[in-house]
């Protein structure tokens, strides 16, 4: 199987009861863990690593989960390779955020993309996880890859035009360094950026819990890339708040997701023995629950 799915060999007998809780306002997530392997402050924000018993070693932000050794190949996986294989000639791709290295992993599966460029603003992610989640940041060292420690914000205003068949929006919630990420303004110099069947794709929260950034942000990508071409898709991710994550797909040119090779996906999922891709995956995705079409209807 692909290193990231890898059952976690606990290095330590379990002796102490000690949780781990990410409190929101009417929801808290606990986990088990036997204790904290990182814990650093940066400009940014707090970074922690815990060895947790059922996920494996566990990467929080400001006390928020952001990925664990044994589910982060959801995320990681259909953050790339749904826009991937829907788009089937990305040669340059930028990623915003994602210090933790779990989607330039994913995108370097592909043989045909020239470059991508992955900008994190903290340095201390990118360290926690090479030490903590080796698995995930397995790519550092990747000849394709540029890797800039600084704000994603700046450098997309700096960016060129027509720069990247693909960019990812690889970003934790709204709050924190974050915040700017969520905001039309970022969103129009990333079109900008886009060539010109260019793809973004987003971690859009979870419908049922941040339901009121979910409306918003939807609502913002359809006024920048036109009403038709802006779709979502789910996937589920056990160590997300409610389970049921979203992500945004939004294209300049004419790209959809629906139109995909599948053969091509199939052997592709095959030949990188994936643990959650597939074509079948690919294109279930795209069914929303009523629900997520009503508050995607909203505005
Ligand atoms: N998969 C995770 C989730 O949805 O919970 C999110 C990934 S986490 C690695 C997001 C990363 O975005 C963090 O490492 C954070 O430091 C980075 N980030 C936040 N604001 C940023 C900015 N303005 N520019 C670049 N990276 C940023």
């Amino acid at each position: 199987r692909n290193v990231s799915a890898k059952p976690y060999d606990h290095p330590v007998k379990f002796t102490r009861d000690v949780w781990f809780t990410e409190r929101d306002e009417n929801i808290a997530l606990s986990l088990k863990h036997d204790g904290q392997l990182y814990k650093k402050e940066s400009p940014f924000q707090k970074v922690e690593v815990f060895a947790t018993q059922a996920y494996g070693n566990m990467l929080t932000l400001d006390g928020m989960v952001m990925c664990t050794q044994k589910d982060e190949y959801v995320y990681h996986e259909m953050i790339t390779h749904v826009p991937m294989l829907s788009h089937g000639r990305v040669k340059r791709a930028l990623v915003i955020g994602g210090g933790d290295g779990g989607t330039v992993r994913e995108l370097l599966r592909h043989p045909d993309l020239e470059e991508v460029v992955l900008v994190e603003i903290d340095a201390l992610v990118i360290e926690a996880c090479k030490l903590h989640l080796p698995e995930t940041a397995s790519a550092f060292d990747h000849p394709k890859l540029k890797l800039l420690v600084e704000d994603g914000i700046k450098y997309i205003k700096e960016c060129g035009d027509n720069a990247f068949d693909l960019i990812i929006v690889d970003s934790a919630d709204p709050v924190g360094p974050g915040e700017g990420l969520f905001t039309a303004e970022f969103y129009k110099e990333v079109y900008r950026c886009l060539t010109a069947d260019g793809i973004m794709v987003t971690q859009s929260e979870s419908p049922r819990f941040n339901t009121e950034v979910f409306v918003e942000i939807y609502d913002c990508y359809k006024g920048i890339f036109g009403k038709d071409n802006v779709h979502c898709y789910l996937a589920a991710i056990p160590t997300y708040p409610t389970g049921t994550w979203s992500f945004s797909f939004s294209s300049k040119g004419n790209s959809h997701p629906l139109v995909f090779d599948r053969e091509t996906a199939a052997e592709f999922s095959r030949k990188n023995d994936l643990n959650y891709y597939n074509e079948e995956i690919h294109a279930a995705a795209f069914a929303l629950p009523n629900f997520v079409k009503q508050l995607l209807n909203k505005k």
